[in-house]
């Protein structure tokens, strides 16, 4: 098949014109085009008076190789890629090995699914609970139904950190074996809408994700994997390996006491697991620190953003609700930017820790709410963490910044839960919100008008008060005096990075694969299932090795 794109199309456009713009662009008759297959459509919005609509399709054509050399210079047209699947190993007959996943967020699901299609029966362990009366316990704690279950909240349990949130499905880590196809076409073997494949920035929405993440677990359990919840992994237990490394994986201690014997693990614990971080440090795994950001969440109302992004044409239903992306360099060296927005959403309580607040975003598939929420964040240099060093270099430090912030949020918000807010204009001026304005704020359990400089430090709301100004440059309305900001937003990546090697594997411990977005090598849904994919190969070639050397 051919590869056609930049194919452009206005808004109000019919299914049989886009067919007559691919015959005009291949400057073939009907009878030649066997068939064609959408591919990708994006928005074009660059100018908001004439807004595109932009079409990549796969074509099947009659005489193909002449049409390929007569095709005039510049003609977006080529192969289309082989964006198949294809395993890398099979299971030996009576291979007693088991590998283990922990965690069943999108890394270890796909993890747990990949190796499970190889035919290895893997074993993967959850701290929290299923999906089903996860959603229970955290819709309950949001609604102040319920205590704040720290083993099971929006941040652990069946499905991982973003099963209750928009859903996005777009990544820019590069993806040169088409893994992210793999991962779109199993979310939609499992109920995802199959617009997903074809839709330039996808989303599914929190309610399609979880029925989506309980039919990842049956595939699994269909192949011969198993799925434990509630199963805590406390401690991984090494021995000398006399090898290159000096540690080697032997076992796995539960939270129940257990003692699994396990000397192949995919380790996918999430941004979160600080207890998980804090153990590997005391055990002697290898860590680093990573880059990461804090700040805030923002809401306006969402036909504000339309009517910035779309102008006249906003509400067509062709766009739906606007999206938006913004970066600042603000001058004291900081980046500020626009994360995880949520088009028609809700801010949403995202703590997994007692007695600490964390900001955001969730949204249905429909995202007809009537705000947009984004967290707006800000990098971080080495010198705001060097108050939390406990020694030079400490790669726990940025979790210690965290968790202070968390901490002031959670007292400035009153120490209920209730998330300290304050009007934009107020943030701005530098003087306490006592009350909201026009625009309601949707973060549950509940916000506490208040000033949020004792949240932030100072080098972040500085940078923050510059960017909103310029934000409002680009958006227009974006510095509306009653937007809403909420504090805290944390976390936004790992803060910390467990280093692998060519084969994935821990830099100093052998049978250990870490991965996914705690083990600093994903930042959203889509590139942690990629990164589990490639988890699962490593995982395979180690196994195989393992069963060759015995
Ligand atoms: P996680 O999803 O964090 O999964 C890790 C799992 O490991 C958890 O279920 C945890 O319970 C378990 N675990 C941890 N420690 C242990 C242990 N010791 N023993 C056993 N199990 C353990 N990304 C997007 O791309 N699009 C979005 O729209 C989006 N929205 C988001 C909204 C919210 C509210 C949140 C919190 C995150 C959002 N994200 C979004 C980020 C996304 O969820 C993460 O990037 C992604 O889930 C990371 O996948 P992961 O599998 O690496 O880790």
């Amino acid at each position: 098949m051919l590869r056609l794109a930049e194919l452009k199309l206005p808004l109000d456009h019919t299914e049989e014109e886009l067919t007559q713009a691919v015959l005009r662009r291949l400057k073939i008759p009907p009878d030649q085009l066997l068939e064609q297959r959408l591919v990708k459509r994006s928005i074009d919005a660059r100018r908001r008076d004439r807004i595109q609509l932009i079409y990549s399709v796969d074509v099947l054509v009659r005489h193909e190789q002449a049409l390929m050399k007569r095709r005039r210079p510049g003609l977006p047209l080529k192969q289309a890629p082989d964006t198949r699947y294809r395993m890398v190993a099979q299971a030996p007959p009576g291979l007693e090995a088991r590998p283990v996943v922990v965690g069943a967020g999108p890394c270890g699901y796909f993890a747990a699914l990949l190796l499970a299609q190889m035919g290895f029966k893997p074993l993967l362990l959850e701290r929290g609970q299923p999906v089903k009366q996860r959603t229970q316990q955290t819709f309950a704690f949001w609604r102040g139904q319920q205590a704040l279950d720290p083993e099971s909240n929006a941040q652990f349990g069946e499905g991982g950190a973003g099963t209750f949130s928009d859903g996005k499905l777009y990544s820019q880590v590069s993806d040169p074996e088409h893994y992210g196809r793999k991962v779109l076409k199993e979310l939609v073997a499992c109920g995802a809408n199959a617009e997903i494949l074809t839709v330039h920035r996808p989303h599914i929405g929190t309610f399609k994700l979880a029925t989506v993440v309980r039919g990842l677990r049956s595939r699994i359990e269909a192949l011969g994997g198993e799925v434990r919840f509630g199963c805590r992994v406390d401690r991984l237990l090494l021995e000398p390996s006399g090898g290159e490394k000096p540690f080697s994986l032997k076992a796995l201690l539960l939270a129940d006491g257990q003692q699994l014997p396990c000397r192949h693990l995919v380790l996918a614990p999430g941004h979160s697991a600080r207890d998980c971080f804090a153990m590997l440090d005391q055990v002697g795994v290898q860590l680093e620190r990573k880059p990461f950001s804090v700040g805030v969440r923002i809401e306006h109302p969402q036909p504000l953003i339309d009517q910035a992004r779309w102008g006249a044409m906003a509400g067509h239903p062709r766009l739906g609700a606007a999206e938006y992306k913004l970066v600042h360099h603000a001058s004291n060296g900081r980046c500020v930017y626009s994360f995880c927005m949520c088009p028609g959403g809700f801010v949403v309580g995202a703590t997994s820790e007692e007695g600490r607040v964390v900001t955001n975003g969730m949204s249905q598939h429909s995202r007809n709410e009537r705000n947009a929420n984004s967290g707006l964040v800000v990098t971080l240099e080495p010198e705001d963490l060097q108050p939390y060093e406990r020694h030079p270099g400490d790669p726990l430090a940025g979790i210690a910044l965290q968790r202070d912030l968390e901490q002031r949020a959670f007292r400035s918000g009153g120490g209920t839960y209730a998330a300290p807010a304050q009007r934009l204009e107020d943030f701005l001026a530098g003087c306490p919100s006592t009350t909201l304005g026009t625009i309601a704020a949707s973060y549950q359990p509940g916000i506490t008008p208040t000033d949020l400089a004792p949240v932030l430090p100072e080098p972040i709301l500085n940078a923050l008060r510059e960017a909103l100004p310029q934000f409002a440059r680009r958006l227009r309305g974006y510095d509306h005096p009653d937007a809403v900001l909420t504090a805290v937003e944390t976390r936004t990546s790992s803060p910390v990075r467990i280093p692998r090697d060519g084969q994935l594997e821990s830099l100093n411990t052998r049978g250990l694969i870490p991965a996914g977005e705690g083990a600093g090598y994903a930042g959203g849904i889509l590139s942690a299932g990629i990164d589990g994919i490639r988890a699962a190969e490593a995982m395979a070639a180690q196994l195989l090795a393992a069963s060759s050397k015995s």
